[in-house]
C-alpha cells in the first residue's frame, strides 16, 4: 500500500513542478513579448520625438526669417525716405520676394495643423498688409509727397503691421514649442518605462532561471523516485517474498521464454518439478517458521547448485521448478541428483536445537518442439507422483 501511496505522491510532485515549468516558460514568453512591444514603441515615440524636433526648427526659423524680411522692408523703405537712393529700394524688393517665399513654406509646414495654419495665414495676410503700406509710403515720397509719407512714418503704420507679424509669428513659434516639449517628454516616460521593464524582465527572468533549475532538480529527483518505487513493484510482483526465488507467475514466463528459445535454437531443454517430502512433519513438529526456514534452504541451495541460466521458481508451498535451458534429460537428472544428496546431506538445526533431514522427490520432464508448457509441467509432475510413490527421496525422469 505504501508504495502505491508514494507512487501517487511522487507523481504529484513531479505533475506540480512540471505545471511550474511549463507556467515559468509561459511567464517568460509573455515577459518578452512586452519587452519587444515596449522597444517598439519607445523606438517610435524617440522617432516622433526627432521628426517634432526637426519640424520646430523649421518652423522657427522660418519664422525668425519672415520677421527679418518684414524688418528689411522697413528698412529698405526709411533708407529710401532718408536719402532719396533708390539703392535702398532693392533691399525692400528682395524682402518682399523673400518674405512672401517664406510665409509659403511657413504655410506648408503647418498645413497639418489647423491652429498653426490659421496662424500662419494670418501671418501672410499682415505681410501683404505691410508691403501695401511700405509701397505707398514708398510711392507718396516718389511723387514728391514728401509730407504724407513722413506722416504715415511717423504714425508707425509700417511698425505696427511688423509688430503684428511678430505677435503672430510668436504665437507660432510658441505653440510649436510646447508642442516640441510635449512630445519630449512623452518620448522620455516611454524610455524610462522601458528602461525600468528591462530592468523588472532581467529580475524575472533571473528570478525564474532559477526556480527553474530548482523545479528540474526536483523533477528529476521525484522521476527518479519514481521509477525506483516502479521496478521495486515490478520486483515485488515477480518474486516470492519467502525465498527470493521467482514466483510462480514470472516462472511461467521463463519457462515460456525458455521453450521459445529451445525451438529456434533446437537445443534441448529439461524441467524439473521438486517438492519437500513429509513436509507437514515439519511445520507440526517444530512450527511454522521452523517449515519456513527449510523451504529457504532449499531455495538458496537449488540456486547455489544450478547453473546461472537456469531458473529456479517456487510454485507451491513446499514446492519448486527449474527450468535447465540446453540441457538434456541425462544432464537434469545429475543436476537434480545433487542437489537431492546435498539437501540431504544439508545439517537443518532446529530452533529447539534438534536436527532435522530433509529429503526431496523430484520429476523431470524434457522438451519435445510440440509440447505446452503445461504439458510439460503435467509430464513433470507425473514423474514426482511416481517418485512419492516409489518412497520419495528419488529423482525420477517422465516417460
Ligand atoms: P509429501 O511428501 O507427500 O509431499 O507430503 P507433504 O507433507 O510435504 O505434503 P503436503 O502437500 O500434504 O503438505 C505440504 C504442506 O506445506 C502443507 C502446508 O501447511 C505447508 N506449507 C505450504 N506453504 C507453506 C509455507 O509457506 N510455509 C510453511 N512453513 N509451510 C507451508
Ligand atoms: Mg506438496
Ligand atoms: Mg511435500
Amino acid at each position: 500500500m505504501w508504495l502505491i501511496g508514494a507512487v501517487a505522491r511522487k507523481s504529484r510532485t513531479a505533475s506540480w513542478r512540471g505545471n511550474f515549468l511549463i507556467a515559468s516558460v509561459f511567464l517568460l514568453a509573455l515577459l518578452l513579448a512586452g519587452a519587444s512591444w515596449f522597444a517598439t514603441t519607445t523606438a517610435f515615440e524617440r522617432e516622433n520625438a526627432e521628426a517634432s524636433r526637426d519640424h520646430a526648427f523649421a518652423v522657427l526659423g522660418t519664422a525668425d526669417e519672415i520677421e527679418i524680411a518684414a524688418l528689411n522692408a522697413i528698412r529698405g523703405e526709411r533708407g529710401y525716405l532718408l536719402s532719396d537712393d533708390p539703392e535702398f529700394l532693392r533691399p525692400l524688393n528682395d524682402a518682399k520676394l523673400r518674405g512672401r517665399f517664406l510665409i509659403e513654406q511657413l504655410q506648408e509646414l503647418v498645413a497639418d495643423n489647423p491652429e498653426q495654419a490659421a496662424s500662419a495665414k494670418r501671418v501672410a495676410a499682415e505681410f501683404n498688409a505691410l508691403i501695401f503700406r511700405v509701397d505707398r509710403i514708398v510711392e507718396l515720397h516718389r511723387r514728391g509727397d514728401r509730407a504724407a509719407a513722413h506722416k504715415r512714418v511717423r504714425n508707425a503704420e509700417d511698425r505696427d503691421a511688423v509688430e503684428t507679424i511678430v505677435a503672430d509669428l510668436q504665437r507660432i513659434e510658441r505653440y510649436e514649442n510646447s508642442r516640441l516639449a510635449k512630445r519630449t517628454l512623452i518620448a522620455q516616460k516611454h524610455g524610462e518605462a522601458n528602461q525600468n521593464y528591462q530592468y523588472l524582465l532581467s529580475g524575472v527572468g533571473i528570478a525564474l532561471m532559477i526556480l527553474a533549475a530548482f523545479a528540474v532538480s526536483a523533477v528529476r529527483r521525484a522521476v527518479a523516485a519514481e521509477a525506483r518505487v516502479r521496478s521495486e513493484l515490478r520486483r515485488r510482483a515477480m518474486t516470492d517474498e519467502l525465498t527470493g526465488l521467482a514466483n510462480r507467475r514470472e516462472f511461467m514466463a521463463s519457462l515460456d521464454r525458455a521453450m521459445a528459445s529451445a525451438r529456434r535454437s533446437r537445443r534441448p531443454l529439461s524441467l524439473a518439478i521438486l517438492d519437500i517430502d513429509h513436509f507437514k512433519r515439519i511445520n507440526d513438529t517444530f512450527g511454522h517458521p521452523a517449515g519456513d526456514a527449510v523451504i529457504r534452504t532449499v531455495a538458496t541451495t537449488a540456486v547455489d547448485l544450478m547453473r546461472g541460466q537456469d531458473t529456479v521458481g517456487r510454485i507451491g508451498g513446499e514446492e519448486f521448478a527449474i527450468v535447465l535451458p540446453d540441457c538434456s534429460s541425462a544432464d537434469a537428472y545429475a543436476a537434480c541428483e545433487r542437489l537431492r544428496l546435498a539437501i540431504r546431506a544439508a545439517d537443518l538445526e532446529m530452533e529447539t536445537g534438534e536436527h532435522v533431514s530433509v529429503t526431496l522427490s523430484t520429476g523431470i520432464a524434457t522438451f519435445a518442439p510440440n509440447d505446452t508448457a503445461e504439458q510439460m509441467i503435467a509430464l513433470a509432475d507425473a514423474a514426482l507422483y511416481q517418485a512419492k510413490h516409489g518412497g520419495r527421496d528419488r529423482v525420477l525422469l517422465a516417460a
